[in-house]
């Protein structure tokens, strides 16, 4: 039997606040543990919350630009349980209320685009952290109360590698935004995956599992694939899927039960008594509106038909912010859009990932990178020696005027001083002279190569075509 995969993503947002949620203690992170924390966000008994303005204000953005609804009444509700990293015993999140509601994203697929629907988005606080040495375990409040966007959405999704697209565009929108620095790694960004599969053309859906510790969009994408793989054996023998929480087994490469959803807990929602539900005025919305970034699908099209860029450099472009600013400033000063978007595509991304370097640590400007490109484009140095530029200047930041000197890494276009190294190389490889002679014109490029060899890639290629080709013309004439 055929069957049809449902996928339905929960992404947490750490908000880049500079407060927590409800308090005043700071977020900043790799702080000594529990050295940010207060009576409001350890719950101790008569503190009250206050919410903090500017964590709504980025759930709002974010609402906006997924198209979400913003619900003008909206309300914190607690969501209890027992563990020890939640010191109150519950968290403020939001239950029937939620900040926004009903929006969608679009992913670019191969051949179409996708619109995947977000059910809805809610304002609630993260807990702490757990750190499990030996034969105990230790608690950093730190964490506790940092605000979270939890963004839920509809069983829209096909497939793990639509699944890993959702989440690449959602980050390049969180990123945008400013709201958030997705930063797997540090936690900033955490998404559970909910999978089921159902016969094709089924209009019910299936039994689902949810998986969690997915610590990279590729664990999301794995861990999928894995558990489509473990559903679809269960239900061709004729086994029922049970609903339940799987942890994802990075090393293991495989999924194993946490907690079926028979034992999972009550969360007993009642609304925050310390928190009133409030109204969102409309003018508040649309001042928040009015200042939304241009977004990256936008920005692409508007690459696309401003700078003549394909699609695919536009969307590798915009695909980061932080890029895509670089882009246009370097733009700003040396108007060649497809130049730029080869050398930023090509050979600086490939220093930038060697070197698991993100482009806003760079160490020289803008104007250090247009010099580069100058000096590649009037063919004053070679593509080779260019890399070989941008490769130092990563490394240290000079300039590239300074590199090229002391490299002595100028490009050789005079025609005159060509000649002997050319003479050399004729002399040198007969075989290949007979070859082009005789009419294999593939020989002139083998010979090109070894001129630029034999001047250590300072030859010009152009040059050194033309002067080799002249002088086989009269080769074997005088002889
Ligand atoms: P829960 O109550 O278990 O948290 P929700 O209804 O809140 O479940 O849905 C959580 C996520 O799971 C959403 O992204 C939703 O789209 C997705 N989802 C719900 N049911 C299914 C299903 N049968 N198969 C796959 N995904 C599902
Ligand atoms: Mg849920
Ligand atoms: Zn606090």
């Amino acid at each position: 039997m055929n069957y049809e995969v449902v996928i339905g993503l929960e992404v947490h947002a750490q908000l880049k606040t500079n407060t927590k949620a409800f308090c005043g203690c700071s977020t900043q992170f790799g702080q000594e543990a529990n050295t940010q924390a207060c009576p409001v966000c350890l719950g101790f008994p008569g503190s009250l919350p206050v919410l903090n303005e500017k964590a709504l204000e980025y759930g709002i953005r974010v609402g906006l630009a997924l198209h979400c609804q913003i619900q003008k009444l909206t309300k914190f509700d607690r969501k209890n349980y027992f563990y020890p990293d939640l010191p109150k015993n519950y968290q403020i999140s939001q239950y029937d209320l939620p900040l926004a509601l009903g929006g969608f994203l679009e992913i670019e697929l191969k051949e179409l685009r996708k619109r995947i629907g977000i059910h809805r988005a809610h304002l609630e606080e993260d807990a702490g952290k757990l750190i499990h040495e030996g034969d105990h375990s230790l608690v950093d409040y730190n964490r506790a109360g940092i605000p979270l966007l939890e963004i839920v959405t509809e069983p829209d999704i096909s497939s793990p590698d639509e699944a890993y697209e959702y989440l690449v565009s959602l980050k390049a929108i969180l990123k945008y935004l400013e709201v958030c620095d997705c930063d797997m790694e540090k936690g900033s960004l955490r998404c559970d995956a909910n999978i089921s599969l159902r016969p094709q053309g089924a209009k019910e859906l299936g039994t689902k599992t949810e998986l969690k510790n997915l610590n990279s969009f590729k664990a999301v994408r794995d861990a999928l694939s894995y558990e489509i793989k473990r559903q679809k054996e269960l239900l061709e023998s004729g086994k029922r899927i049970v609903q339940e929480t799987l942890l994802w087994d990075e090393s293991g490469e495989k999924t194993y039960s946490m907690r079926t959803k028979e034992e999972a807990m009550d969360y007993r929602y009642f609304p925050e008594p310390d928190l009133p539900a409030f109204v969102i005025r409309d003018e508040k919305i649309q001042a928040i509106k009015d200042v939304l970034p241009e977004l990256p699908e936008a920005l692409k099209k508007r690459f696309i038909a401003q700078y003549g860029l394909s699609d695919y450099d536009a969307g590798i472009i915009v695909a980061e912010k932080a890029l895509a600013k670089f882009f246009e400033a370097t733009l700003r000063l040396y108007p060649k859009a497809k130049l730029i978007s080869n050398w930023l595509i090509g050979p600086l991304s490939y220093e930038l990932n060697s070197r698991n370097m993100s482009i806003e640590s760079l160490s020289f400007s803008v104007e250090s990178f247009v010099s580069l490109l100058t000096l590649v484009d009037e063919a004053r140095i070679s593509n080779l020696a260019a890399k070989e530029v941008l490769t130092q200047m990563c490394n240290t930041g000079a300039s590239p005027e300074v590199i090229v000197k002391e490299k002595n890494l100028l490009q050789v276009s005079d025609a005159g001083e060509l000649e002997g190294i050319a003479d050399k190389v004729i002399a040198g490889n007969e075989k290949s002279t007979a070859d082009y002679k005789s009419g294999k014109a593939n020989a002139l490029m083998f010979l090109v190569g070894q001129v630029m060899k034999l001047s250590e890639g300072k030859a010009n290629p152009k040059v050194a075509q033309e002067v080799l080709k002249k002088k086989l013309e009269k080769w074997g004439k005088d002889a």
